[in-house]
């Protein structure tokens, strides 16, 4: 079954955009995804076509209204699970993503303006996933990034699957550094280890520097690390 993502948006002209090209691109040709776009204007009933209105209570901007973003959310189909986007969710991390393009699809609400009004978000109960604590000007981008990150896991998508199972948190660590050709740049020079053929040092070499990345650069993540190497030691 190709998986599908369903994307309720109020800018499908932004879809499939950097989703086209390279990888995904590739992958959406070869038909190992699919990708479809719901207008969420197409659901409104007025006569100007209104997807959004002032916030009771006052205040700055413009927010969603229930009753189309509903009515889209039906309209749509698609499978998977239901996602918003928001800076209030979840943070997307590659355990969620893993579970995402584990599944047969992603049904995606990018929101637009302040956001969407509060109810039919109690009435849809969507998983919320945030993709950082900063905020974007809409969902589309988040949903993009999200989409891009199971897309690369999908079977047949990357040339070699090894790379996947060498990347950052796929241990829990940051990955280690890479070098190519030339083997000097600069009056820099690779890593010695790297150029002697001995697989194990390698090995043992890039999990050091992975380690050490991880704690330096995110001790977040390396006292997680610790907590699951001491919970599989006893
Ligand atoms: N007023 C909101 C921000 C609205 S930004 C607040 O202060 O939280 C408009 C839309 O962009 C949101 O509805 C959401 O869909 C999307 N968005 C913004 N930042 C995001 C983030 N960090 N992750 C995912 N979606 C985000």
């Amino acid at each position: 079954m190709t998986w599908l993502a369903t994307v309720l948006t109020l800018f499908p002209e932004m879809f499939p955009g950097p989703l086209g090209a390279s990888l995904a691109g590739k992958a959406l040709e070869a038909g190992i995804w699919r990708l479809e776009t719901v207008d969420i204007r197409d659901f409104a009933r007025d006569k100007h076509r209104s997807v959004d209105d002032a916030p009771f209570g006052g205040g700055p901007g413009m927010v969603m209204r229930p009753d189309v973003l509903d009515a889209a959310i039906e309209g749509a189909g698609g499978v998977g699970p239901l996602i918003y986007l928001t800076p209030r969710g979840r943070v997307l991390d590659q355990a969620l993503v893993k579970e995402l393009a584990a599944g047969p699809g992603v049904r995606l609400i990018c929101g637009r303006f302040e956001g969407v009004d509060e109810r039919v978000l109690e009435a849809r109960a969507p998983l919320e996933v945030s993709l950082g604590d900063f905020v974007l000007s809409g969902g589309e981008p988040a949903a993009i990034a999200l989409i891009d990150a199971c897309v690369r896991l999908l079977p047949g998508v990357l040339g070699e699957p090894d790379t996947l199972a060498e990347e950052s948190f796929e241990a829990g660590l940051l990955e280690y550094p890479h070098y190519t050709r030339p083997a000097v740049w600069q009056g820099r020079s690779v890593p010695e280890v790297l150029l002697s053929g001995h697989h194990e040092r390698i090995r043992a070499w890039r999990r050091e520097r992975a380690e050490e990345a991880t704690r330096k650069r995110r001790p977040d993540l390396w006292e997680r690390y610790l907590a699951r190497q001491r919970a599989a030691n006893g």
